[in-house]
């Protein structure tokens, strides 16, 4: 490819709106462009690292024998009315009606789909297991699209559906998915993470995260130092913490004006935040949940939900919805409450081992002091469960090590799904006695466009991308230093062919411009290799190589570059 007809219009100034490095760099350097709120256009260097990572993930999926397939994006109403699904995936779906009023949603993933699909021709289970995927658009009315790629309304995914005769067949299809996930990030270049993770509205047993570690990641996960435990702090399970014992002390309201933080309650009298209880009000399912941790810990909202095995993520409770239960905001503790049909009470575990703590009065500008869990909650009348956030304060939950903790972009996931959506769209098989079963399935995501914008977040620096070589949009780059020099052209020439003949994937940087322009732009693109064509080195018949990841600069022989490109492309 001549740099001359690449389409690829760099910007010099940062997009405003651009709230992520990836996002930035993928606009700067001419990647993709923003079309409207989480939809984006790739440029053609943003769609050849697409389409590279395409091809990754598909060698590695036929290579675990599943097969590629494709849907369609646009799935009627009525498959997902069936599982249940139509209404629980809530404002998230893109909901259409076609002209003759038939609803029709875009594909925000596909189970209902594929169940249908297979339902039809798999009746036996001598055509078990069979693993289908498809790369495709697939969309989602985010609550807040946001950091470019990586949280889009529209974005490409892989996702691929097991079916097995039972659940040792699901455990090897799993067991394969996840190699394959394995191979293909690393393939990617990517420092990543498989992790234990929740199977939120999905429904389904066991299921892993892939995180990508990246600051700039969404999820929160911690690991073992130890151990090989890993988890997405969602679904990892803290241990009890319990307090020194002490005498009970009498319960008495104090004034607080003004401090509807635990925070500022904990300043105000002189109290440790361990020595606090804080509330968090959620609706869910139409229920108001009362959730309590320590004034030092933090709610878990996944657990809170599994808690009062509600179907929906929660929602903070809007002042109505606190009103409606006679809650008043910044004030609240369990104490004298009581649960009804839609009012629940969760405490966390550790709560109940606390003495003579502070927590709201249930009135405005008042606490208690002295509470006693133990004593003073309606204790048959509240759910004890582990409901605060897993931190590195505690310790592994399998080896008892030191856990760390990192932030994570989950760029795909593997959820064992047993049989949820066969048995709710009757996809079954007979097995070998003839009798009907249903398929147990499995379903795997990447999100192939998620991948593209983590491999950015993990390797730039201030001048620009630094692609792994796998993904990089080329692989090398040839800049002669000035195009209108013919002896400098002739050369560059030579070497492109070269490279092209050792199957390098190259550019040849023919324009007019300024030396330093396009080694600039050179950097800003992330090429993991620029080869520098000039007068001096030609003098000498060499050229220069400059390795993008460590900034090493090498001369070598014009006749060997294709070896040498070829030897260093090798470790990038
Ligand atoms: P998240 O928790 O980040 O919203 P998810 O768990 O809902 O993601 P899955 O249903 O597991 O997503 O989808 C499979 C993969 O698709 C994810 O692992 C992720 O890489 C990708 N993905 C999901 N939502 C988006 C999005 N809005 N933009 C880009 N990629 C996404
Ligand atoms: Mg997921």
């Amino acid at each position: 490819m001549l740099a001359t007809k690449l389409y690829a219009p760099t910007l010099r100034e940062v997009p405003s709106d651009a709230d992520v490095v990836s996002q930035q760099l993928m606009l700067r350097a001419g990647f993709m462009r923003k079309t409207a709120n989480g939809l984006y256009s790739f440029l053609p260097l943003g769609w050849r690292s697409i389409k590279k990572i395409e091809a990754i993930v598909r060698e590695e999926m036929d290579r675990a024998s599943a097969q590629e397939i494709m849907m369609p994006i646009l799935q009627p109403a009525e498959i997902w009315k069936e599982s249940g699904r139509w209404n629980a995936y809530g404002a998230e779906m893109m909901r259409i009606n076609d002209r003759h009023d038939n609803e029709f949603c875009l594909g925000p993933t596909h189970e209902e789909m594929i169940t249908t699909l297979v339902k039809n021709e798999i009746n036996s289970y001598r055509q078990l297991p069979v693993n289908l995927y498809q790369i495709q658009s697939k969309f989602r009315d985010e609550r807040r699209p946001r950091y470019g790629l990586m949280r889009s309304r529209e974005f490409i995914m892989k996702d691929a559906y097991s079916f097995d005769v039972d659940e040792a067949g699901l455990d090897e299809s799993y067991k394969s998915m996840y190699d394959a996930y394995t191979r293909i990030f690393t393939r990617c270049g990517l420092t990543f993470r498989p992790v234990e993770a929740d199977s939120g509205a999905i429904g389904g047993s066991g299921t892993h995260e892939f995180m990508a570690i990246a600051e700039a990641g969404e999820a929160d996960i911690v690991y073992c130092t130890k151990c090989d435990y890993a988890a997405n702090i969602e679904i990892g399970k803290p241990g009890i913490m319990k307090q020194d014992e002490e005498a009970l002390q009498e319960l008495s309201v104090v004034d607080t004006p003004n401090a509807s933080t635990i925070e500022d309650v904990a300043e105000m009298l002189n109290l440790p935040l361990h020595k606090t209880i804080k509330a968090v009000v959620f609706s869910i399912d139409g229920k108001i949940v009362l959730a309590i941790v320590r004034g030092d810990h933090e709610v878990n909202e996944v657990a809170v939900q599994h808690a009062v095995l509600g179907s929906v993520e929660p929602e903070m409770a809007t002042p109505e919805e606190l009103e409606k239960v006679g809650l008043t905001a910044g004030f609240i503790s369990p104490v004298g409450l009581k649960q009804t049909e839609e009012f629940a009470i969760v405490v966390d575990e550790s709560v109940m081992e606390t003495y003579n703590v502070c927590g709201g009065a249930n009135k405005k500008d008042a606490h208690y002091i002295n509470i006693n869990p133990k004593r003073d909650f309606n204790v048959e009348d509240i759910i004890v469960a582990p409901i605060r956030l897993i931190t590195d304060d505690d310790v592994c939950p399998t080896c008892g090590g030191t856990l760390e903790h990192a932030k994570g972009i989950e760029v795909g996931q593997v959820f064992k799904l047993g049989t949820k959506y066969s048995e709710a769209l009757q996809a079954t098989f007979l097995d070998q006695n003839g009798r009907p079963n249903p398929m147990i399935m499995g379903c795997y995501g990447i999100g192939v466009s998620r991948t593209l914008a983590a491999a950015i977040e993990q390797y730039h620096d201030e001048n620009g991308i630094i692609w792994p070589r796998a993904i990089a949009p080329f692989e090398a780059v040839i800049v002669p230093i000035n195009a209108k020099d013919e002896a400098l052209m002739s050369t560059s020439q030579t070497i492109y062919t070269a490279l092209q003949d050792a199957g390098v994937d190259v550019l040849l940087d023919d324009r007019k411009d300024r030396a330093g322009v396009k080694f600039k732009d050179a950097d800003l693109i992330g090429y993991p290799l620029r080869i520098t064509v000039s007068k001096n080195t030609l003098e000498n018949n060499e050229v220069e190589i400059q390795i993008r990841k460590s900034g090493e600069a090498i001369t070598c022989a014009i006749d060997s570059v294709a070896t040498k490109v070829t030897e260093l492309l090798q470790d990038l």
